[in-house]
């Protein structure tokens, strides 16, 4: 599961990384660098929602299609 650190005053969001610990990295850097050491209003440490398979994914959803195909010509002949 990865993390996103996100700034309600500055409206602005990291990217994804893949701990709670990281995103609370991103949140101190972001302090220290845009507030002066400030905390800001309406910061928060979300689960990153994005679900995409990536191309590790897709390499492997490619690879079992072939091995049904390969299964079922051998089945057909
Ligand atoms: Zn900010």
């Amino acid at each position: 599961m990865s993390y996103r650190y996100r700034c309600g005053s500055c409206r602005a969001t990291s990217d994804p990384v893949p701990s709670r610990r990281a995103a609370r990295a991103e949140q101190r850097r972001h302090r220290a660098r845009e507030h002066a050491g400030l905390i800001p209003d309406d910061e928060s440490i979300e689960p990153d929602d994005d679900h995409t398979i990536g191309v590790g994914g897709l390499l492997l959803v490619l690879l079992i299609g072939c091995l049904i195909v390969e299964a079922l010509t051998r089945i057909a002949y």
